[in-house]
């Protein structure tokens, strides 16, 4: 296993939508084995092929809730289905995200409470997981990079603005940027 370089926003891989796995090998063994290693190195809870520059669509999660309850896992051609989303002020401190690829950032952005997460592990087993509040938030988030979507794209005025200038202040937004959990700090 080894920790792998995540890709930051701007770099092509980020942006699209990746394809769906169809070889379950010792090559996909070895991706989530390293994407595990990245992600708690990082430290973080979740994260998706793409953000280790693969396009597939792979994320794996690990979280634990207030009970004490912990889930960890890998979800593989994943499928979500969200409850509606819903309409009051957003919450600086409980609503607020960041991500990996977008290092050293938080901005709040409004998710949907519940989903349901439909995918197949590294057997090709189907499960799904029915999730509320942070792990909710957590599966939307990384739903969403295997689609090309970072939640910097998602987020509302002023956010989107101070989002945009964050990246460009960081020199990130073109390809070619990465960070080694463990080797570099997230902002040098
Ligand atoms: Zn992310």
């Amino acid at each position: 296993m080894a920790v792998r370089p995540i890709t930051i926003t701007g770099e092509p891989v980020l942006h699209e939508i990746a394809s769906p796995v169809t070889v379950f090998d010792d090559e996909l063994r070895t991706l989530v084995a390293d994407m595990f290693e990245t992600m708690d190195e990082a430290p973080g809870v979740g994260l998706a092929g793409p953000q280790v520059g693969v396009a597939l669509r792979v994320f794996v999660f690990s979280w634990a809730d207030d009970e004490g309850e912990s889930w960890r896992g890998v979800a593989i051609n994943p499928e979500l289905w969200q409850s509606p989303l819903t309409l009051n002020d957003l919450d600086d401190d409980d609503e607020s995200e960041g991500c990996l690829s977008i290092p050293g950032e938080r901005f709040p952005l409004r998710r949907a409470d519940s989903v349901l997460l439909r995918a197949v592990d590294l057997e090709g087993e189907p499960y799904e997981i029915e999730a509320h509040g942070w792990l909710a938030r957590i599966f939307q988030h990384e739903y969403d990079h295997l689609d090309g979507i970072l939640y910097a794209d998602r987020l509302e005025h002023p956010f989107s603005k101070a989002a945009a200038k964050a990246v460009r202040k960081n020199g990130w937004g073109g390809p070619g940027h990465t960070w080694t959990p463990g080797l570099d700090h997230p902002e040098g």
